[in-house]
C-alpha cells in the first residue's frame, strides 16, 4: 500500500484543515470511489528531522508501518503543520538504499568498499582505532562535526574522548556565524537557528536574500503569511527572482554583495532625515553620536552606483519602513557567509533596526522563551581519564590558532566551530595534527567550500568515523561507518528549544528499527564501553536517556507530554489582527494586555519592562569599542565585492528550493518527484554572449575544474546578469544513493575558500566560473 503521490502534494501544501481530511491508503482505489475514514492502529508522537526545525509531530501506523506524519496542533511551534519535506520523512524510513549494517573499509579511501560487521566488532575497531590515537597524539587530535540535527550523544562521546577544543557545527562557518557574531557585537546576543523575527504583527518587513518561502521553515513560513494576510508590506532584495520574491509588494534586484551598500544608505535617510526612534536611541544605544557623522558618505546616490537600486527607490523605503516604527523589521538574512565582509553587514542590519527602535516589540524581534527540562543524570565528563589528560596537556584550540580572530568572536567561535578552518587544520596539519575526525549527520564534501581539500584533508587522517543513515559521498572514505536509526524508529533526549513560545517536544519510536540499525546514544554507548568508559553512558540507548530526564520532572508535566507529545506554556495569547480596518494601536495594545496575564512575554520593552544588554556598556553598541580595540571598523563600513578576472567569467551563486533540505534529502523518493535535479540559471544576455540556449547541456568549469555532470542551461532574466545560479546540494556521486546518483552540478566543488576576518566564516560567493556547451 502507498501513499498516493498528488494526496501527499495536497496535504504538504496544504494548511491544517486539509490535513484533517479523512485519507485512504491504497493505490489502487480510484478517486471516485468512496472514501473510508482512516483509522490508525496506533499514533505516536514525535518531532520531524528532516530539517533542524524540529517540527512536532503525530505519526500514523497501521500494520506496522508509518502511513501517515501530521504536524502536532497542540505545538506552539508549528500549529499542526508539516512542509513537504516533513512528510516525505516516511520515505527516509522506507529508503531501501539506507545503511543497514555497520561497516568496515576494506579498499582504498573514496572505493566505497566496505565489509559488514556485527555491532560488536564495530565498536572494538572504532575504540581501538581511538585509543591508538589517543596514545600516540593525545586527545585533542579528535575532531568532531556534526549538524542541527541529530542527538548530544555524540558530542557526549567526543568529550568523554577528551577532545575538547576541536569540534564545529557546519551552521557557523556556512550560514549563521557572520549574522550572529555582528548580531552579537551589537546587542550582546546572538540570534541563533530559531529566529526571534515577530512576522507575523509586522506592518513593513524588508529581506535581503532571506528566501523565506524556499529555504523553509514551517513556523517561519506561518507567519510569514500571517504577515501578507495582514497587509505588511514586504520589500524584497535579491540578485534573483525566487518565490519570495514572487510575494513581495516590491522586488528589488540587487547586484550580488552589495546588500550592505543599501543597509548603510538606509541608514543614511533615516539619520538624514531624523527618521529615528529616539525614546529608543536614546534610552537604550550607546554611539548614535558617532554615527551621525560615519554615515553621511553613504547617501542613496552612492548607493545607487553600488547596488544598481536607484537612489529615489531607497529614499522611499527609508521613510515607508521608518513611519511604521517600531512595528517592523529589516530581516537579517540567516546565510549571510557570502563575501567577506558579512560581519560588518550584519552590524549594518542591526543598526538600522536599532534605529527603527524594534527589539523586543510586536513585529520586530521578540525575545525568545524556554522551558527548563532536567537533564538526564550522568557523570561529568570531565572525570573522564581522557578529559583530564586533555585539560592536563591544556591544547590549543586548532582553529583558533590558525586564525586572527577578535577577542569577543573566539568566544563564540570556540563553542560553535569553524568548520571550514577545521578541515584545513587537518589538510595541513597545523598547528598540529588531528588524526581522527567523526563526521556526525553532515557530508562535508557538500557543506565546505573546496570539496577537494576536503578530501585531501581525509587522507591525512589515522581513523576516520562516519554516523548516518544513507551511503552518502563522504562514507566512501569512511574507515568505518555507523548506521543510525531514523527519528521514526528511536526515542530521544527531550528538546526545549527556544522561541517566542516555550515549549517541550517528545519523541518516541512509531516502528520497530527496519534494518540492524542503533540510534547515537546507544552507538556511543558502544564505543565508550569498549575503551574502559562505560561508566560515562549509564544508559544503553536515547530510551534511558529520555526516562532519566522525564523520572526528574514534575508528575502533570511528565503525564501532559507523554498524553500531548508537548507541552508549552500556555494559553498563547493572539497575534496582533492588522488584517481590517482596527487601528493598528489598539491591535497591538489588546495583544500586549493579553501577554501581561500570560506566563511568558515575548514582548518586555514594550511592555515596559526594564532591559539590560549583555554588552560592555550594558546598552546595546552602535559604536563598537571591542572592535576598535581589536583594530575593526567599530562602525560598519562598505567592501565593495571582488570582480572576475576574466572575460566571460560569471559569480557563482546558490540557494535552496522548498523541497530539500541541504545536501540531505537528494535520495528521498516523494521530494524527488517535485525536485529531481538541479540548472544553470543563467541571464539572456550572458547566455548570448557565449552562445548559450535555453535547455543545452552545460558543465561550470573552474582553472582546472569542470563539473563531475552536465545539467542544463536555463536562461531566465530571473538572475541578474553576471551572475550564475545552482541550487544547493546536487552533483551526487555516491552509487549507493542511487535515486540522486550522477544527478546535477555542486557548489561545494566551486565555492571560494575565502572567510571573513572578523567572524572566520567561509565567504563563499567570491568565487566566479565560465560555463561551457557539451
Ligand atoms: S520545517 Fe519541514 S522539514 Fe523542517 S522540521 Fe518542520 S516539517 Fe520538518
Amino acid at each position: 500500500m502507498q501513499i498516493k503521490r498528488r494526496t501527499f502534494l495536497k496535504g504538504a501544501l496544504a494548511g491544517s484543515a486539509l490535513l484533517s481530511l479523512p485519507l485512504v491508503f491504497d493505490s489502487k482505489a480510484d478517486a471516485r470511489e468512496e472514501l473510508k475514514p482512516y483509522k490508525p492502529d496506533k499514533v505516536t508522537f514525535n518531532f520531524c528531522e528532516m530539517c533542524f526545525w524540529n517540527c512536532t509531530e503525530k505519526v500514523f501506523v497501521n500494520d506496522g508501518k508509518v502511513r501517515k506524519l501530521e504536524g502536532n496542533d497542540k505545538s506552539p511551534l508549528n500549529f499542526g503543520k508539516l512542509c513537504a519535506k516533513g512528510q516525505a520523512g516516511i520515505k527516509t524510513l522506507y529508503d531501501d538504499n539506507r545503511l543497514k549494517t555497520p561497516l568496515i573499509r576494506v579498499g582504498e579511501r573514496g572505493e566505497g568498499k566496505w565489509k559488514k560487521v556485527s555491532w560488536e566488532e564495530a565498536f572494538e575497531f572504532a575504540a581501538k582505532k581511538f585509543k591508538e590515537v589517543i596514545d600516540k597524539y593525545g586527545p585533542e587530535t579528535i575532531g568532531l562535526e556534526m549538524h542541527g540535527t541529530g542527538e548530544p550523544g555524540i558530542h557526549r562521546l567526543f568529550e568523554v574522548l577528551g577532545g575538547t577544543t576541536n569540534f564545529a557545527i557546519p551552521a557557523y562557518s556556512q550560514c549563521t556565524g557572520s549574522r550572529d557574531v555582528g548580531f552579537y557585537y551589537t546587542f550582546g546576543a546572538a540570534l541563533g537557528g530559531h529566529e526571534p523575527f515577530d512576522l507575523s504583527n509586522s506592518r513593513y518587513i524588508i529581506m535581503l536574500g532571506r528566501n523565506e518561502t524556499e529555504s523553509l521553515h514551517v513556523s517561519e513560513l506561518y507567519h510569514f503569511s500571517k504577515a501578507i494576510g495582514n497587509k505588511a508590506k514586504i520589500v524584497y532584495v535579491d540578485p534573483r527572482y525566487t518565490h519570495t520574491a514572487a510575494k513581495a509588494d516590491k522586488y528589488l534586484q540587487i547586484k550580488p554583495g552589495t546588500d550592505a551598500a543599501f543597509v548603510l544608505a538606509l541608514i543614511n535617510v533615516m539619520v538624514t532625515e531624523d527618521l529615528i526612534n529616539h525614546d529608543f536611541v536614546d534610552k537604550y544605544t550607546t554611539g548614535y553620536d558617532k554615527l551621525k557623522p560615519h554615515i553621511a558618505k553613504y547617501t542613496p546616490q552612492w548607493a545607487q552606483e553600488q547596488t544598481g537600486i536607484k537612489a529615489e527607490e531607497i529614499i522611499q523605503i527609508a521613510r515607508e519602513i521608518s513611519s511604521f516604527a517600531p512595528n517592523c523589521i529589516i530581516v537579517p538574512p540567516r546565510r549571510s557567509t557570502r563575501y567577506g565582509d558579512d560581519t560588518q553587514f550584519a552590524r549594518a542590519i542591526a543598526i538600522a533596526n536599532v534605529l527603527l527602535g524594534n527589539w523586543f516589540q510586536p513585529g520586530g524581534f521578540f525575545k525568545p522563551n524556554k522551558i527548563k527540562v532536567p537533564n538526564a543524570d550522568m557523570p561529568d565528563v570531565e572525570e573522564s581519564k581522557y578529559a583530564q589528560l586533555a585539560q592536563q596537556k591544556n591544547a590549543a584550540n586548532a582553529v583558533l590558532s590558525l586564525t586572527n580572530l577578535p577577542t569577543t568572536t573566539q568566544e563564540i567561535v570556540g563553542v560553535l566551530g569553524l568548520d571550514n578552518i577545521l578541515w584545513e587544520a587537518i589538510r595541513t596539519q597545523k598547528p598540529y595534527p588531528i588524526k581522527a575526525m567523526i563526521s556526525y549527520a553532515t557530508n562535508p564534501l557538500f557543506h565546505t567550500g573546496d570539496s577537494n581539500k576536503v578530501k585531501e584533508a581525509i587522507s591525512k587522517l589515522d581513523f576516520y568515523m562516519v554516523v548516518d543513515i544513507l551511503p552518502w559521498e563522504h562514507t566512501l572514505y569512511a574507515d568505518i561507518v555507523f548506521p543510525e536509526s531514523t527519528y521514526l524508529e528511536m526515542y530521544a533526549a527531550l528538546k526545549s528549544i527556544g522561541w517566542k513560545y516555550p515549549y517541550v517536544n517528545f519523541r518516541e519510536p512509531a516502528v520497530d528499527t527496519i534494518y540492524d540499525t542503533r540510534d547515537i546514544w546507544a552507538i556511543a554507548h558502544g564505543i565508550a564501553k569498549h575503551m574502559g568508559l562505560g561508566e560515562f553512558f549509564p544508559f544503553s540507548d536515547a530510551k534511558g536517556v529520555l526516562y532519566s530526564s522525564l523520572n526528574q520532572m514534575p508528575k502533570d508535566q511528565r503525564d501532559k507530554l507523554l498524553k500531548d507529545g508537548v507541552i508549552s506554556l500556555g494559553p498563547i495569547p493572539e497575534d496582533a489582527d492588522l488584517s481590517g480596518d482596527i487601528d493598528p494601536k489598539v491591535a497591538y495594545q489588546k495583544m500586549l494586555d493579553a501577554y501581561k496575564k500570560a506566563p511568558f512575554n515575548p514582548y518586555p520593552i514594550a511592555l515596559g519592562e526594564d532591559v539590560s544588554f549583555n554588552t560592555g556598556s550594558g546598552k546595546i553598541d552602535i559604536y563598537s569599542d571591542s572592535l576598535a580595540g581589536n583594530s575593526f571598523d567599530p562602525l560598519p563600513n562598505y567592501t565593495p565585492p571582488n570582480k572576475p578576472k576574466k572575460q566571460n567569467e560569471f559569480r557563482l551563486i546558490f540557494g535552496r528550493v522548498a523541497v530539500h533540505t541541504h545536501a540531505r534529502t537528494q535520495d528521498n523518493e516523494w521530494l524527488l518527484e517535485h525536485y529531481d535535479d538541479n540548472n544553470v540559471w543563467i541571464n539572456p544576455q550572458d547566455a548570448k554572449s557565449i552562445n548559450i540556449k535555453d535547455g543545452d547541456k552545460v558543465v561550470l568549469v573552474k582553472g582546472n575544474l569542470k563539473s563531475l555532470y552536465p545539467v542544463k542551461a536555463k536562461v531566465t532574466d530571473k538572475i541578474i546578469q553576471g551572475t550564475v545560479f545552482i541550487v544547493h546540494g546536487w552533483g551526487r556521486f555516491s552509487p549507493y544513493t542511487t535515486r540522486c546518483y550522477e544527478k546535477g552540478v555542486s557548489d561545494a566543488e566551486f565555492c571560494s575558500n575565502d572567510t571573513d576576518p572578523l567572524s572566520g566564516a567561509a565567504a563563499f560567493l567570491n568565487s566566479f566560473v565560465s560555463i561551457e556547451k557539451v
